[in-house]
Protein backbone atom coordinates (compact mmCIF):
# COMPACT_ATOMS: atom_id res chain seq x y z
CA UNK A 1 0.00 0.00 0.00
CA UNK A 2 1.58 3.62 -0.94
CA UNK A 3 0.87 6.39 0.61
CA UNK A 4 -2.33 8.25 1.55
CA UNK A 5 -3.03 11.79 2.49
CA UNK A 6 -5.90 13.14 3.75
CA UNK A 7 -7.27 16.14 4.91
CA UNK A 8 -10.46 19.01 4.78
CA UNK A 9 -11.61 22.06 3.24
CA UNK A 10 -10.08 24.06 5.78
CA UNK A 11 -10.77 27.55 6.57
CA UNK A 12 -7.81 30.63 5.09
CA UNK A 13 -9.76 32.71 7.42
CA UNK A 14 -7.12 35.90 8.26
CA UNK A 15 -4.91 35.12 4.82
CA UNK A 16 -4.00 31.51 2.78
CA UNK A 17 -1.23 31.47 5.39
CA UNK A 18 -3.30 30.16 7.96
CA UNK A 19 -4.75 27.09 6.25
CA UNK A 20 -2.22 24.43 6.58
CA UNK A 21 -2.31 25.77 10.46
CA UNK A 22 -5.95 24.62 10.32
CA UNK A 23 -4.93 21.70 8.49
CA UNK A 24 -1.83 20.81 11.14
CA UNK A 25 -4.42 20.83 14.20
CA UNK A 26 -6.69 18.26 13.00
CA UNK A 27 -3.34 16.00 11.96
CA UNK A 28 -4.74 16.39 7.96
CA UNK A 29 -1.88 15.34 5.90
CA UNK A 30 -3.32 16.65 2.78
CA UNK A 31 -5.69 20.57 2.78
CA UNK A 32 -7.71 22.24 0.59
CA UNK A 33 -8.64 25.78 0.92
CA UNK A 34 -9.68 29.12 -1.02
CA UNK A 35 -7.04 31.08 -2.57
CA UNK A 36 -9.50 34.39 -2.28
CA UNK A 37 -12.65 35.05 -1.28
CA UNK A 38 -15.08 32.59 -2.60
CA UNK A 39 -17.75 34.50 -2.35
CA UNK A 40 -16.63 38.09 -4.09
CA UNK A 41 -15.38 38.66 -7.34
CA UNK A 42 -12.20 40.89 -6.57
CA UNK A 43 -10.01 40.15 -3.53
CA UNK A 44 -6.55 42.10 -2.67
CA UNK A 45 -3.31 39.99 -4.22
CA UNK A 46 -1.76 37.85 -2.40
CA UNK A 47 1.24 39.75 -1.04
CA UNK A 48 5.07 38.75 -0.67
CA UNK A 49 5.01 38.11 3.18
CA UNK A 50 1.67 36.36 3.00
CA UNK A 51 3.57 33.53 0.61
CA UNK A 52 6.55 33.26 2.01
CA UNK A 53 4.33 32.91 5.59
CA UNK A 54 2.14 30.08 3.64
CA UNK A 55 5.24 28.05 2.32
CA UNK A 56 7.15 27.73 6.10
CA UNK A 57 3.89 26.72 7.15
CA UNK A 58 3.25 24.21 4.70
CA UNK A 59 7.22 23.15 4.97
CA UNK A 60 6.61 22.47 9.10
CA UNK A 61 3.11 21.12 8.39
CA UNK A 62 4.93 18.62 6.11
CA UNK A 63 2.43 19.73 3.29
CA UNK A 64 3.93 19.28 -0.25
CA UNK A 65 2.78 21.44 -3.14
CA UNK A 66 1.22 18.06 -4.85
CA UNK A 67 -1.62 17.58 -1.61
CA UNK A 68 -2.67 20.81 -1.79
CA UNK A 69 -5.94 21.16 -3.42
CA UNK A 70 -6.73 24.91 -4.28
CA UNK A 71 -10.84 25.24 -4.86
CA UNK A 72 -11.77 28.46 -7.25
CA UNK A 73 -14.85 30.56 -6.49
CA UNK A 74 -18.32 29.20 -6.39
CA UNK A 75 -19.10 32.62 -8.33
CA UNK A 76 -17.10 31.61 -11.51
CA UNK A 77 -18.90 29.96 -14.47
CA UNK A 78 -16.38 28.80 -17.29
CA UNK A 79 -19.21 28.34 -19.83
CA UNK A 80 -21.69 30.79 -18.77
CA UNK A 81 -23.51 31.23 -21.89
CA UNK A 82 -23.87 34.96 -21.41
CA UNK A 83 -20.59 36.66 -22.73
CA UNK A 84 -20.05 39.23 -20.28
CA UNK A 85 -20.37 37.06 -17.83
CA UNK A 86 -18.25 34.30 -19.54
CA UNK A 87 -15.18 36.99 -20.09
CA UNK A 88 -15.29 38.00 -16.16
CA UNK A 89 -15.33 34.28 -15.37
CA UNK A 90 -12.18 34.09 -17.50
CA UNK A 91 -10.49 37.03 -15.80
CA UNK A 92 -11.48 35.58 -12.47
CA UNK A 93 -10.17 31.84 -13.21
CA UNK A 94 -6.94 33.33 -14.51
CA UNK A 95 -6.45 35.57 -11.59
CA UNK A 96 -6.81 31.95 -9.23
CA UNK A 97 -4.43 30.23 -11.60
CA UNK A 98 -1.76 33.09 -11.00
CA UNK A 99 -2.29 33.08 -7.32
CA UNK A 100 -1.45 29.16 -7.31
CA UNK A 101 1.03 29.96 -9.15
CA UNK A 102 2.39 32.50 -7.10
CA UNK A 103 2.62 30.16 -3.88
CA UNK A 104 4.10 27.54 -5.54
CA UNK A 105 1.08 24.88 -6.17
CA UNK A 106 0.65 22.64 -8.76
CA UNK A 107 -3.51 21.99 -8.94
CA UNK A 108 -6.51 23.94 -9.37
CA UNK A 109 -9.93 22.38 -8.49
CA UNK A 110 -12.99 23.83 -10.34
CA UNK A 111 -16.76 23.09 -11.03
CA UNK A 112 -16.54 23.03 -15.07
CA UNK A 113 -19.72 25.39 -15.54
CA UNK A 114 -23.20 25.76 -15.97
CA UNK A 115 -25.50 26.01 -19.55
CA UNK A 116 -28.17 27.52 -17.34
CA UNK A 117 -30.37 26.06 -19.56
CA UNK A 118 -29.55 28.47 -22.48
CA UNK A 119 -27.28 27.01 -24.59
CA UNK A 120 -26.55 23.11 -25.79
CA UNK A 121 -24.21 20.76 -23.37
CA UNK A 122 -21.36 20.34 -26.01
CA UNK A 123 -21.56 24.07 -26.90
CA UNK A 124 -21.44 25.05 -23.33
CA UNK A 125 -18.24 21.95 -22.97
CA UNK A 126 -16.41 23.90 -25.72
CA UNK A 127 -16.65 27.00 -23.99
CA UNK A 128 -15.27 25.25 -21.00
CA UNK A 129 -12.40 23.49 -22.46
CA UNK A 130 -11.48 26.88 -24.28
CA UNK A 131 -11.93 28.45 -21.01
CA UNK A 132 -9.42 26.34 -19.64
CA UNK A 133 -7.03 26.36 -22.41
CA UNK A 134 -6.67 30.18 -22.16
CA UNK A 135 -5.78 30.16 -18.41
CA UNK A 136 -3.37 27.61 -19.12
CA UNK A 137 -1.78 29.58 -21.68
CA UNK A 138 -1.29 32.58 -19.10
CA UNK A 139 0.29 30.28 -16.46
CA UNK A 140 2.59 27.87 -15.67
CA UNK A 141 3.42 24.62 -14.04
CA UNK A 142 -0.53 24.83 -12.22
CA UNK A 143 -2.99 21.73 -13.82
CA UNK A 144 -6.93 22.69 -13.84
CA UNK A 145 -8.72 19.74 -12.13
CA UNK A 146 -12.08 19.49 -13.09
CA UNK A 147 -14.34 18.21 -10.28
CA UNK A 148 -17.50 15.84 -11.51
CA UNK A 149 -20.65 17.02 -10.56
CA UNK A 150 -23.94 16.41 -9.26
CA UNK A 151 -25.70 17.63 -12.21
CA UNK A 152 -27.13 20.48 -10.35
CA UNK A 153 -28.93 23.33 -12.29
CA UNK A 154 -26.73 22.67 -15.56
CA UNK A 155 -23.60 22.11 -14.24
CA UNK A 156 -21.72 19.56 -16.89
CA UNK A 157 -18.90 17.43 -16.08
CA UNK A 158 -21.79 14.65 -14.00
CA UNK A 159 -20.82 11.75 -16.64
CA UNK A 160 -17.16 10.42 -17.13
CA UNK A 161 -18.34 11.12 -20.59
CA UNK A 162 -18.61 14.86 -20.14
CA UNK A 163 -15.66 14.77 -18.26
CA UNK A 164 -13.20 13.50 -21.29
CA UNK A 165 -15.53 15.46 -23.50
CA UNK A 166 -13.99 18.57 -22.27
CA UNK A 167 -10.61 16.70 -21.13
CA UNK A 168 -10.13 16.08 -25.01
CA UNK A 169 -10.46 19.79 -25.88
CA UNK A 170 -8.07 20.83 -23.17
CA UNK A 171 -4.72 21.52 -25.29
CA UNK A 172 -1.95 20.71 -22.32
CA UNK A 173 -2.85 17.39 -21.80
CA UNK A 174 0.15 17.67 -19.16
CA UNK A 175 -2.07 19.77 -16.75
CA UNK A 176 -5.30 18.49 -16.49
CA UNK A 177 -7.09 16.35 -14.45
CA UNK A 178 -10.21 15.25 -12.58
CA UNK A 179 -11.04 15.56 -8.69
CA UNK A 180 -13.82 12.49 -8.63
CA UNK A 181 -16.48 13.59 -5.23
CA UNK A 182 -18.20 10.91 -3.64
CA UNK A 183 -21.28 12.46 -3.21
CA UNK A 184 -21.36 14.09 -6.41
CA UNK A 185 -20.67 10.81 -8.10
CA UNK A 186 -23.74 9.07 -5.74
CA UNK A 187 -25.79 11.99 -6.75
CA UNK A 188 -25.29 11.84 -10.32
CA UNK A 189 -26.50 8.27 -10.14
CA UNK A 190 -22.77 6.15 -9.55
CA UNK A 191 -23.80 3.94 -6.56
CA UNK A 192 -20.48 3.54 -4.48
CA UNK A 193 -21.47 1.32 -1.76
CA UNK A 194 -20.74 -2.46 -2.20
CA UNK A 195 -17.54 -3.54 -4.06
CA UNK A 196 -18.70 -4.93 -7.17
CA UNK A 197 -20.11 -1.14 -7.60
CA UNK A 198 -17.11 0.85 -6.38
CA UNK A 199 -14.84 -1.24 -8.90
CA UNK A 200 -17.46 -0.64 -11.69
CA UNK A 201 -17.23 3.02 -11.26
CA UNK A 202 -13.32 3.13 -11.04
CA UNK A 203 -12.84 1.09 -14.17
CA UNK A 204 -15.32 3.17 -16.08
CA UNK A 205 -13.33 6.26 -15.30
CA UNK A 206 -10.43 4.81 -15.98
CA UNK A 207 -11.73 3.90 -19.60
CA UNK A 208 -13.82 6.81 -20.40
CA UNK A 209 -11.16 9.48 -18.64
CA UNK A 210 -8.50 7.44 -17.98
CA UNK A 211 -6.63 7.13 -14.51
CA UNK A 212 -3.87 8.44 -14.74
CA UNK A 213 -5.48 11.78 -14.96
CA UNK A 214 -7.35 11.09 -11.16
CA UNK A 215 -5.49 14.13 -9.22
CA UNK A 216 -7.58 14.82 -6.69
CA UNK A 217 -10.67 13.05 -4.60
CA UNK A 218 -13.38 14.74 -2.40
CA UNK A 219 -14.41 12.54 0.35
CA UNK A 220 -18.05 13.50 1.47
CA UNK A 221 -21.40 11.39 2.65
CA UNK A 222 -24.23 12.37 0.71
CA UNK A 223 -27.87 13.56 2.02
CA UNK A 224 -29.58 12.91 -1.42
CA UNK A 225 -30.49 9.86 -3.05
CA UNK A 226 -28.91 8.27 -5.78
CA UNK A 227 -29.10 9.37 -9.36
CA UNK A 228 -31.04 12.80 -7.36
CA UNK A 229 -28.85 15.23 -9.06
CA UNK A 230 -29.11 17.37 -5.66
CA UNK A 231 -25.57 18.31 -3.99
CA UNK A 232 -26.18 17.22 -0.43
CA UNK A 233 -23.06 16.64 1.30
CA UNK A 234 -23.18 15.17 4.94
CA UNK A 235 -20.76 14.08 7.52
CA UNK A 236 -19.06 9.81 6.70
CA UNK A 237 -21.22 7.22 7.82
CA UNK A 238 -23.92 9.67 8.53
CA UNK A 239 -25.69 9.95 5.05
CA UNK A 240 -26.96 7.40 2.13
CA UNK A 241 -23.49 6.48 1.18
CA UNK A 242 -22.40 5.40 5.02
CA UNK A 243 -18.44 4.24 5.63
CA UNK A 244 -18.19 1.61 3.05
CA UNK A 245 -17.54 3.54 0.20
CA UNK A 246 -14.44 5.80 2.34
CA UNK A 247 -12.79 1.64 3.07
CA UNK A 248 -12.96 1.69 -0.80
CA UNK A 249 -11.12 4.15 -1.53
CA UNK A 250 -8.45 4.36 1.37
CA UNK A 251 -7.30 0.76 0.05
CA UNK A 252 -7.62 1.50 -3.56
CA UNK A 253 -4.10 2.04 -4.88
CA UNK A 254 -4.94 4.59 -7.33
CA UNK A 255 -5.71 7.01 -4.49
CA UNK A 256 -2.44 6.49 -3.41
CA UNK A 257 0.14 9.81 -3.45
CA UNK A 258 -3.70 12.36 -4.53
CA UNK A 259 -5.20 14.61 -2.17
CA UNK A 260 -8.32 12.76 -0.40
CA UNK A 261 -10.06 15.88 0.78
CA UNK A 262 -13.29 16.43 3.07
CA UNK A 263 -15.83 18.39 2.55
CA UNK A 264 -18.36 17.45 4.96
CA UNK A 265 -20.28 19.50 6.83
CA UNK A 266 -19.46 19.25 10.17
CA UNK A 267 -15.91 21.04 10.74
CA UNK A 268 -15.77 19.87 14.49
CA UNK A 269 -15.63 16.12 13.23
CA UNK A 270 -13.13 16.46 10.85
CA UNK A 271 -10.35 15.47 13.50
CA UNK A 272 -12.26 11.83 14.16
CA UNK A 273 -12.95 11.31 10.43
CA UNK A 274 -9.23 11.99 9.15
CA UNK A 275 -8.11 9.37 12.06
CA UNK A 276 -10.94 7.12 10.85
CA UNK A 277 -9.55 7.40 7.24
CA UNK A 278 -6.01 7.15 8.06
CA UNK A 279 -7.36 3.90 10.24
CA UNK A 280 -9.06 2.32 6.87
CA UNK A 281 -5.78 2.21 4.72
CA UNK A 282 -3.82 0.58 7.28
CA UNK A 283 -6.56 -2.11 8.06
CA UNK A 284 -6.42 -4.92 5.15
CA UNK A 285 -9.74 -6.18 3.59
ZN1 LIG B 1 -16.19 21.61 -5.46
ZN1 LIG C 1 -16.42 18.53 -3.95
Amino acid sequence: MGTKYVGAHVSAEGGVQNAPLNAAAIEATAFALFVKNQKTWNAPPITDEQVAAFQANCKKGGFSPAVILPHDSYLINLGNPDPEGLARSRAAFRDEMMRCQKLGLCLLNFHPGSHKGEMGEEQCMDLIAESVNLALAATSGVTAVFENTAGQGGYLGHTFEQLAYMIERVEDKARVGVCLDTAHLYASGRDLRDRPSYDTAMADFDRIVGAKHLKAMHLNDSKSGLGSRVDRHHSLGEGELGLEPFRFVMQDPRTDGIPLILETIAPDRWAREIAMLKAFAESLG
